[in-house]
């Protein structure tokens, strides 16, 4: 079960629904070598009922996820003005409602108290001409009928009111929310995501498979160099005054084999291919591959990377950590009472 805290750490737990109809609950996986905080899918854990086989779904980084819906939920709102004045409208809308039901409520209860009264002088009276319990109950029964029939009445009306409450109350959230969204909606802590999370009712659903964690093999040695070392790649070919600029750091061979093997590395770095394929695309042969196993090792790559300052560049491959989705959420606050489910509380 998640738990408030688990909101905080994880604003979308038990907001996203996988393909497979599960929700997905945030986790840690820092005892495990893939790290970090994580949604997994409740389809695929060890609490699934005995004897359901688990969906396959694979986790997803939850800082992705996160930032993703996050951005989302942000053009949803935009500058928050229109949301503000839906709050304002809807808060003066349930005023009047409100105060109709609670005289409704005064007007049982003073109902109730009558008839509280004429039960207790029915009774009086009725013993006073004999002493049998049972005459006493048939006389006080009819009154008795009426008066459970107003105090369901009445436990309606006050139901129909904390509930009205209740939505007022998200009224006036929203409208705190809205005025915040215009100042630093951008920039939140998780615990307050989280809130707007639950108060904008917002879903997501993932609409395709989850992109495959890397179970086996290692992650591009070139991506991970440039991760590393934080720099951008360039973006394209390298220029003839370009290749000047870089040429005397490298091997000087003959042909321009140093400088094919450069642009694969740049090419690789930018898409993410591996070699067989960068070589079979490119026309390059395996030694590409040695060369940045050798120039990365020994500082080379490194210089060629910092000599093409004015190079235009671009960040280095990353694989694609998230599936396609929808993100639905709710800004009408006249939404909210139909809204006003008990699930509503909470993070589940
Ligand atoms: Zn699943």
């Amino acid at each position: 079960m998640a738990t408030r805290r688990n909101c905080a750490t994880y604003p979308l737990s038990g907001r996203v629904t996988g393909l497979c109809e599960n929700t997905y609950t945030g986790i840690s996986r820092e005892s495990t070598n893939s790290g970090g905080r994580q949604y997994r899918c409740s389809g695929g854990n060890s609490n699934r009922p005995a004897g359901k086989e688990s969906c396959g779904c694979s986790y997803v980084d939850a800082q992705a996820l996160e930032d993703h819906v996050w951005e989302e939920v942000v053009k949803l709102i935009g500058d928050g003005r229109r949301l503000e004045e839906l709050a304002a409208e809807w808060i003066g809308l349930s005023e009047g409602d409100k105060e109709a039901n609670i005289e409704r409520i005064s007007d049982l209860d003073r109902q109730i108290g009558e008839l509280n009264e004429a039960i207790t002088a029915v009774t009086v009276a009725t013993a006073k001409r004999t002493r049998s319990a049972e005459a006493i109950a048939a006389a006080t029964a009819p009154l008795g009928e009426e008066l459970q029939q107003l105090e369901r009445l009445r436990d309606e009306a006050a139901q129909w009111l904390s509930e009205m409450e209740d939505a007022d109350r998200r009224g006036r959230d929203l409208r705190d929310l809205a005025k915040l969204a215009r100042s630093s909606f951008r920039h939140m802590e998780p615990v307050q995501q989280a809130e707007i999370l639950d108060l904008l009712e917002v879903r997501v659903t993932f609409t395709g498979p989850v992109p495959k964690e890397l179970k086996t093999g290692t992650p591009c040695p070139v991506r991970a160099w440039y991760e590393a070392a934080g720099l951008e790649v360039p973006a394209a070919v390298l220029s003839d005054s370009d290749w000047r600029t870089v040429a005397p750091l490298l091997p000087q061979r003959p042909g321009d084999a140093i400088r094919r093997s450069v642009n694969a590395i740049f090419y690789k770095a930018r898409t993410g291919m591996s070699w067989p394929e960068i070589i079979s695309e490119l026309g390059v042969t395996k030694t590409s591959a040695d060369h940045f196993r050798r120039w990365s090792s020994d500082g080379t790559w490194k210089r060629v990377n910092e000599a093409l300052t004015h190079t235009t560049r671009v960040p280095a491959w990353a694989p694609e950590l998230l599936p396609p989705m929808t993100i639905e959420g709710r800004v009408d606050p006249r939404m909210m009472l139909s809204a006003a489910e008990p699930s509503r509380t909470g993070c589940r």
